[in-house]
């Protein structure tokens, strides 16, 4: 699809922080996100971003990855309590789900977006899977 930024993101058109990527997914930091280290856990292929109409396969294999990811969160971001999973799918339609590290002492608003700098985003990018481009 031309016009997705999901699609463009992964083909690398647009440069993305990544956390893991295989041949069916795509896994990065959301560029603004509502808390530290919130990450988007996207399908290569452009499908609906409404998950009812996804295939069972597919949202099962997007469940697993996101869980792995999440206790990656839970473990190399500090004061994260546990990762919340969201999929609503109003703003890009391509089939993408939400990780948001839940921290300690800090209600999520959900119309705050942080503003990172690109090193910032890198930094967040470092915690979670170290020096490596990203996680395999
Ligand atoms: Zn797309």
């Amino acid at each position: 699809m031309v016009d997705c930024i999901f699609c463009k993101l992964i083909s690398g058109e647009l440069p993305s922080y990544k956390i893991f990527e295989d041949d069916k997914y795509l896994v990065i930091l959301d560029r603004f996100p509502t808390v530290k280290g919130m990450t988007l856990v996207i399908s290569k292929n452009h499908l609906s971003s409404y998950f009812a109409e996804v295939e069972d396969e597919i949202l099962s294999e997007m469940m697993a990855l996101s869980k792995k990811i999440a206790k990656q969160l839970d473990s190399k971001l500090e004061g994260v309590l546990r990762t919340m999973l969201e999929v609503e799918g109003l703003d890009v339609d391509h089939l993408h789900f939400k990780l948001l590290p839940a921290y300690e002492n800090e209600k999520i608003d959900h119309l705050k977006r942080l503003e990172l700098s690109d090193d910032e985003m890198e930094e967040i990018r470092k915690e979670i899977v170290g020096e490596s481009r990203a996680l395999v």
